[in-house]
């Protein structure tokens, strides 16, 4: 299509939903003509494109055409003008007194990211407009229920620093559920089916009902009260829509059904279970939801759930559908998590490679950052991406400033370098009193000693490298009443196995060695030389002053090395940065070993 048919086709689908499905191509085109002026001029070509255009909105069944404005992500806008729905959290539509919304997961797991992405949004206009957020836990598929997710999924709101108002369990209400059954088979608007499956989807299938849909209200409820003691399958109660509906998946849908499961939390107590529709559309009148965000894979079942609220004479909530969350590279699916955890593939639900919050949050990424992410991508109807990518760009912008900077040397290797072994000085003219001196060769008079004592990296304050030499950094360069960092050079220390080749190497803030076929030696001093020599800088701990650490990495595996003795101030669920390695988060200290799980680099 191009631009012309496009926009066309655009006010062709709006107009549809707005009148049953059916555009008018009159009204289409005079939507156009007010809204979109500078298209005036082209009133003869859009007259002769339109009629085709509308034609083919209209073979399309309502659910399609909300999904289609959904992919497309357009709007009506004030002016009835076209536009492309804004970035972040749009205000709500309808009122804004006393709104009342809620998180309704089912508990089949510890939250994921693609958790955050509803729950983030209701605590969002929770907060802006002053209302209330219930917590529903929608526990009424036995089978789908994981027992501890009840506690977990609170734990993660709060970690999320979501607050929730009120909590539900909707396996406590069944018999609210019973209640609303009993009133529609008693109002005629839902009746007790005892056809076989493939029997009611062939009659539905072509648009007609089943002979039960003629059954009496008295029947249905002597039906009903014999419900408990049938065997699974044999009945279930079905709520009357349209048995002509556009989507076959709206016509006569099922609102009850034996099920035949220990529950959890209810044991064996009830039989009939209410299908999710039924409880979610009963709850969300009961509990006053004012508005309804899900995502539009739930089209259709707005529109089953209408039918209900039709029956009953309620108000139907502002239901909010949102578009998909792509996260390729993310999360695995609860059930393949839990299979993974069941089978040990996974060391538990904050395995790093799952995608659950307790997972990323053990690695360090900031509930700040899922946070920002998903008021970033809102609520709007088309779908967005995400990847470890957007979000590790988030959380080290936050890190950056939050994390002081450390050495931490990986599958570390310890070497000696040569020359300053041999007990003198390099030039031989240093100082031998304590211990042993050295001084930078060929750069006394011209070149600067640099980051020693703090100090800036063009001091010149000092050529001479006097050995054991402390070697003070700030915690972190933007912040320096954080204080100071030593690291104590004594010619003995640790650096990264894979390092360790030939060339000429900077151990960071202190020397420049040259490794040649397995020896090291001292080669300079100042970081200017390093500079010129183009040598690699590497960051190192003292031989004899250091802490055994361990990081786990996003893919579960594990690096061992040291880092170096300032370490020892970190806490638990600290963040440090190590210098060309990456941030990582302290998760514990065993046995005098830190262990980090690292966040990304
Ligand atoms: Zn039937």
């Amino acid at each position: 299509m191009d631009n012309l048919e496009n926009t066309v086709y655009k006010y062709a689908l709006l107009n549809a939903v707005k009148h049953n499905g059916s555009a008018n191509p009159g009204a289409v085109m005079g939507a156009i003509m007010s809204s979109e002026s500078e298209l005036r001029k082209d009133a003869k070509k859009i007259g002769q494109i339109s009629g085709k255009i509308v034609a083919k909105v209209n073979e399309m069944n309502s659910v399609d055409q909300e999904q289609e404005i959904a992919n497309l992500g357009i709007e009506v806008g004030g002016g009835e003008k076209l536009k492309e729905k804004e970035k972040g959290l749009a205000d709500l539509s309808g009122s804004h007194a006393k709104v009342v919304m809620r998180f309704a997961p089912n508990p089949s797991g510890p939250l994921h990211i693609g958790h955050a992405r509803a729950a983030v949004p209701n605590g969002e206009y929770v907060d802006r407009y002053d209302g209330k957020l219930i917590l529903r836990i929608e526990d009424t598929d036995p089978k789908r229920i994981y027992p501890q997710a009840y506690d977990m999924i609170q734990e993660d709101l709060e970690w999320l620093g979501i607050r929730v108002d009120e909590v539900y369990y909707q396996s406590d209400r069944f018999p609210i559920y019973y209640e609303y059954g009993e009133k529609l088979i008693e109002m005629g608007s839902a009746y007790m089916c005892t056809c076989d499956g493939g029997d009611f989807k062939n009659l539905k299938d072509s648009c007609e009902a089943c002979p039960c849909r003629g059954r009496s209200s008295e029947e249905n409820m002597e039906l009903w009260k014999e419900f408990p003691k049938m065997e699974v399958g044999r009945a279930v109660l079905r709520v009357k829509t349209d048995i002509k509906h556009k989507n076959p998946a709206i016509r006569d849908w099922v609102a009850m059904r034996i099920v035949d499961e220990t529950h959890p939390r209810i044991g064996t107590k009830y039989r009939i279970y209410p299908m999710m529709n039924f409880s979610v559309a009963v709850d969300d009148h009961l509990m006053g939801m004012t508005h309804v965000l899900r995502g539009k894979d739930h089209l259709a079942n707005s529109e089953k759930q209408k039918y209900l609220y039709e029956h009953m004479n309620w108000d139907i909530p502002e239901f909010i559908h949102y578009g998909r969350l792509k996260m390729e590279d993310i999360a695995l699916s609860t059930s393949k998590a839990l299979a993974g955890i069941e089978n040990g593939q996974y060391n538990g639900w904050d395995d790093p490679r799952l995608g659950t919050l307790r997972s990323i949050a053990k690695r360090g990424i900031q509930a700040k950052t899922i946070h920002d992410l998903m008021v970033e991508i809102g609520v709007k109807m088309s779908d967005s991406a995400i990847s470890w990518k957007k979000i590790y760009g988030l959380n080290r912008n936050i890190l950056e400033e939050k994390a002081n900077r450390y050495f931490f040397v990986p599958n570390p290797k310890k070497i000696e370098i040569a020359n300053l072994e041999s007990g003198g000085s390099i030039e031989d003219n240093g100082s031998k009193e304590d211990g042993v001196s050295i001084e930078d060769k060929g750069s006394k008079k011209d070149k600067g000693s640099i980051e020693n004592n703090g100090a800036v990296e063009n001091s010149r304050s000092k050529d001479n490298l006097i050995l054991p030499e402390t070697i003070e950094r700030p915690l972190h360069p933007d912040y320096l009443d954080r204080g100071n960092r030593k690291l104590v050079f004594d010619g003995d220390v640790y650096i990264p196995d894979i390092d360790f080749t030939d060339g000429i190497t900077r151990l960071m803030d202190a020397v420049n060695i040259n490794i040649k076929a397995g020896e090291v030696s001292y080669e300079s001093k100042s970081f200017e030389e390093a500079r010129e020599k183009k040598a690699r800088i590497i960051q190192w701990v003292p031989a004899n002053d250091n802490i055994n650490a361990k990081i786990v990495m996003d893919d579960a595996s594990t690096v061992v090395g040291l880092c170096e003795a300032e370490c020892k101030n970190l806490k638990v669920g600290n963040i440090a940065q190590f210098e060309r390695f990456g941030f990582a988060r302290l998760d514990e200290i065993t046995n005098g070993e830190l262990v980090f799980y690292f966040a990304h680099k």
